[in-house]
């Protein structure tokens, strides 16, 4: 029996494979390599000195998707494959429904035919808005700002309408905060296509000489140095938290939606500082104004996932920074 990954060439999807594989899992990886290259399959080989399953296929694309679905006996699916954006998703709204809900739509469609009625899903905090409130606990309001975070919201309320329809689905979806970091051999990392729209890669593009400085969007939040405060997990940890979230999903039935992040903030300065030490080097940076739709402060409390999953973020911000600069010289060189 395998664990379908969709999605399993990108950032987080990638880590998780291998913390799948070396917990002994058989994978099949589905990914059409729309923000990922093959290449970082042969590099999970290579760190794990595993082989598995993989193909390139659009999740949308129906008869490619059941063909994996008939060869294969499969328990579960990790559902990363999707489209992470938030300027893009404005853009280009459609895209963005087409592949985050349809693309899921397609998907559970399958399942359920070949009776596979496990997923773990790649939620976001984002389905928390602007929260009223921090730490944020999963009993929050939920609602969205933008055509990605509504993508979520939505699947979110798809996966819990059909745990409420059959008894027999088991669903945990998964709310990421910040993931940021990479593995410790610097072989897989996040590899931004373009100018990086996150933090971190931004900061190490500054710091390979990529970018000439880092622009900090707004000095005058309500916080402690006037900068936006996040929940910064390591992406390693958060490759974990799945495997903790498949364990639970083979033992209990329904949807369950889990924070994963530290519950700690740490200001846009903290995490330029961070890295200016990890790294040994000074981030030249300018304030500048306010980036449209961002929010001012936002950490998970991320007690749920630590009763329920038994599982809670166990790398500092240290570690974090560091293994981020690793990977960027490393990809740098090539
Ligand atoms: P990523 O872009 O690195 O990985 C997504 C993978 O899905 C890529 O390899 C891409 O090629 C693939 N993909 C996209 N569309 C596809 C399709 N139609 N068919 C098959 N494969 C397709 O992104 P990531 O950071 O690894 O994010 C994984 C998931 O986690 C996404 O669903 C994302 O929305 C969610 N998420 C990410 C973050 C973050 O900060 N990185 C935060 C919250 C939630
Ligand atoms: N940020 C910044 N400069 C950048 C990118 C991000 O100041 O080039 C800030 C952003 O305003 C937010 C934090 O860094 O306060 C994290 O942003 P990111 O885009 O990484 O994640 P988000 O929380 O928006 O999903």
């Amino acid at each position: 029996m395998a664990i379908l990954v969709t999605g399993g060439a990108g950032y987080i999807g990638s880590h998780t494979c291998i913390e799948l594989l070396n917990a002994g899992h058989e994978i099949i990886v589905v990914d059409n390599f729309y923000n990922s290259k093959p290449d970082v399959l042969k590099r999970i080989r290579k760190i794990t000195q595993r082989d598995f399953i993989s193909k390139e296929i659009d999740i949308q694309d129906k008869d490619e998707l059941e063909k994996v679905f008939i060869d294969h006996s499969i328990e579960a699916v990790i559902h990363f494959a999707g489209l992470k954006a938030v300027g893009e998703s404005v853009q280009n709204p459609l895209r963005y429904y087409e592949t985050n809900v349809n693309g899921t739509l397609v998907l559970c469609n399958l399942m359920a035919k070949y009776d596979v009625k496990r997923m773990v899903f790649s939620s976001s905090a984002t389905v928390y808005g602007n929260p009223d409130q921090v730490p944020i606990t999963e009993d929050s309001p939920l609602r969205a700002t933008n055509p990605y975070g509504w993508s979520k919201l939505m699947v979110e309320q798809i996966l819990t309408d059909l745990a409420a329809s059959d008894k027999e689905w088991s669903i945990s979806s998964l709310r990421y905060f910040n993931p940021i970091g990479a593995h410790a051999s610097g072989e897989i990392g996040e590899d931004p296509q373009g100018i990086p729209n996150n933090l971190m890669p931004f900061i190490t593009q500054v710091a390979i000489g990529k970018m000439n400085q880092l622009k900090v969007f707004g000095g005058n939040y309500d916080t402690s140095d006037g900068t936006g405060v996040r929940d910064y997990i390591h992406v390693v940890d958060l490759a974990q938290g799945h495997l903790r979230a498949l364990e639970k999903i083979q033992k209990i039935s329904g949807f369950h939606a889990y924070n994963l992040g530290t519950g700690k903030g740490y200001s846009v300065l903290e995490i330029k500082e961070a890295f200016e030490e990890a790294a040994g080097m000074k981030i030249p940076y300018s304030i500048v104004e306010r980036r449209p739709g961002d929010i001012a402060v936002c950490y998970a409390d991320p007690a749920k996932a630590k009763e329920e999953l038994n599982w809670e973020a166990a790398k500092g911000i240290k570690e974090m920074c560091a293994d981020a600069w690793r990977w960027q010289r490393k990809s740098f060189k090539g």
